[in-house]
């Protein structure tokens, strides 16, 4: 079902149990406009103040719009057990509403955002799917059986309003049960009515706990289903689709599974296929690198990002999404530079979107270790030094590059040989940060081969210069990060006064973008 509110809820609309559509309360900010519960809830406020205008301006269709939720002759205002549910509904809508004012306050203008979706309370009404309605009737177990059965009458409120009469035991036992709705889960919301002198028939308390026991269950099944299914498949539906048409147009043979979760990125093997419609050979085995499109660690990334110039005019202009598509091309773009200049790592097959297909390094699903997790031959772990010096050189000087996140995380051994994998925060020597990149990944990569009992390893100041051809001569620490920022200084204003050089990402030699 995806109408929303009680108000587009019309009474043949769905399968929901009659008292959803017979709501006595109308419901003000909805019209028969049906749309996903996603677009109200980021259009909640805009809708609300346009329906205001229309108030205003169109008082009578409106009127008239609602007339028959708010006329509706099937109320049946002596149903306790509709009453509270319908209460219930009230409630956990207006605690959805206060959740996301809560969501909005705190995400403000930021360019990622942090969502509160999985603590909502989710309702029939809004569940996109009937596979989730209530069960509590096969339920053997009642965690909140009252202590006695009902064994006052059963009859509900005899009067209205004020006029309310009931027995004296009715009324203790009433307010008994009140105070049991604390028992009921913790993440099922009872109100305030436990402060209150409410009280509640046996009947209407044990329908209700059944329903929030039930609710819970349900809620607690499609928080699952979701979780279970990000656990599964660890991406979103909309890049799943994307894997799916990478398999089905042929380029992919199969997806076999997920080599790493990361923070930013979750990575996947695959089995190249053989399209016919790619100019390239497909490698016979894949790494897909999808960027992660909802988290908030992004956020640290920006200074990566945000300085480089070659992304400094678009990068202002774009959503949350788009960055993060711009962190795989950044990836991409990277990585076609390194290939270009012969450095060992991973080949770019495509991106599409923020997806980033490349050659497997590893064989046989098993991908390469890191240089952390491999135990070196004492001469192995020299040669590699000496590898890691030179491509360290060349990414400079060739590619024009930092690698900005270089450490034994982020290499691999395969084939008697180091590769450089994770290149998509790499910047350019110019960038406002760029050097004092560079001096932490010698300090990484000078600690590691110095503990790794590489003699001939340069210490982080001397790898410093032999990797940037610079020669900063400070021979302590302090004195000589004090010379790489005043270095950067010097470029940041040298680029303010000559103006910064335009991006032209085709003069790479890069791959086009695939983009739809
Ligand atoms: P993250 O930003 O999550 O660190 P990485 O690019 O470092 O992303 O990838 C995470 C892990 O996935 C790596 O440590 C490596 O084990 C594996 N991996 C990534 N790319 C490849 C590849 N092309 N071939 C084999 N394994 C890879
Ligand atoms: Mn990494």
């Amino acid at each position: 079902m995806d109408s929303v509110g009680v108000a587009a809820a019309a009474p043949d609309a769905g399968p929901g149990p009659a008292w959803q559509s017979k709501c006595p309360w109308g419901a003000p900010s909805t019209t028969s406009i049906s749309c996903s519960l996603a677009d109200v809830m980021s259009e909640q406020l805009a809708k609300e103040l346009q329906l205001e205008e229309e108030n205003a301006a169109f008082p009578q269709v409106v009127a008239a719009a609602e007339g028959p939720f708010i006329t509706g002759e099937n109320i049946d205002t002596s149903s306790d057990l509709m009453l509270a549910q319908m209460l219930q509904m009230e409630f956990d809508r207006e605690y959805d509403a206060q959740l996301r004012r809560e969501e909005k306050k705190i995400n403000g203008d930021s360019k990622v955002s942090i969502s509160f979706e999985n603590y909502r309370k989710v309702h029939p009404y809004d569940s996109d799917s009937s596979e989730d309605e209530v069960d509590w009737q096969d339920t053997r177990h009642d965690p909140y059986r009252a202590d006695k059965p009902t064994t006052t009458p059963r009859r509900g409120f005899t009067g209205k309003g004020k006029d309310i009469t009931t027995k004296h035991d009715e009324v203790v036992c009433g307010r008994k049960n009140t105070a049991r709705m604390e028992n009921f889960a913790p993440e099922f919301q009872v109100g305030d009515g436990i402060g209150m002198d409410l009280k509640l028939s046996n009947q209407v308390f044990n329908a209700l706990k059944q329903h929030a026991y039930s609710e819970e269950r349900r809620s607690a099944r499609l928080h699952e289903k979701k979780e279970h299914s990000t656990a599964e498949k660890a991406v979103d539906p909309k890049t799943r689709l994307l894997l799916y048409k990478m398999v089905n147009s042929g380029m992919l043979e199969t997806i076999t599974g997920c080599i790493s979760t990361g923070k930013e990125s979750v990575v996947f093997h695959a089995y190249g296929g053989n399209s016919a419609t790619e100019d390239k050979v497909i490698p016979p085995e894949c790494a897909i690198k999808v960027f992660k499109t909802t988290l908030n660690e992004f956020k640290n990334r920006d200074k990566y990002i945000k300085d480089d110039y070659r992304f400094k005019d678009r990068f202002s202009k774009l959503n949350p999404r788009k960055i993060i598509r711009m962190w795989a091309e950044k990836e991409m773009h990277n990585l076609t530079r390194m290939q270009n200049a012969g450095i060992p790592c991973p080949q770019v097959v495509i991106l599409k979107k923020h997806v980033l297909v490349m050659s497997f390094i590893g064989q046989d699903q098993v991908p390469a270790p890191k240089l952390k997790d491999v135990t070196l031959s004492s001469e192995d772990m020299k040669k590699a030094y000496y590898q890691i010096l030179n491509m360290m050189q060349q990414l400079y000087r060739e590619c024009n590059l930092v690698h900005a996140d270089l450490s034994e995380y982020n290499m691999l051994w395969h084939d008697g040989k180091v590769w450089l994998i994770d290149v998509s925060q790499s910047v350019e020597p110019t960038h406002p940060h760029g050097l004092e990149f560079l001096f932490r990944d010698c300090r990484n990569v000078s600690q590691f081969f110095q503990k790794g009992g590489v003699a001939e390893a340069l210490n982080e100041r001397e790898l410093f210069n032999a990797v940037s051809g610079l020669n900063i001569t400070a021979d302590n620490e302090v004195d000589f990060q004090a010379e790489i920022e005043a270095l950067e200084k010097m470029n940041e204003d040298h680029v303010q006064n000559h103006g910064k050089k335009l991006s032209t990402f085709s003069s790479d030699g890069d791959p086009p973008i695939y983009d739809e």
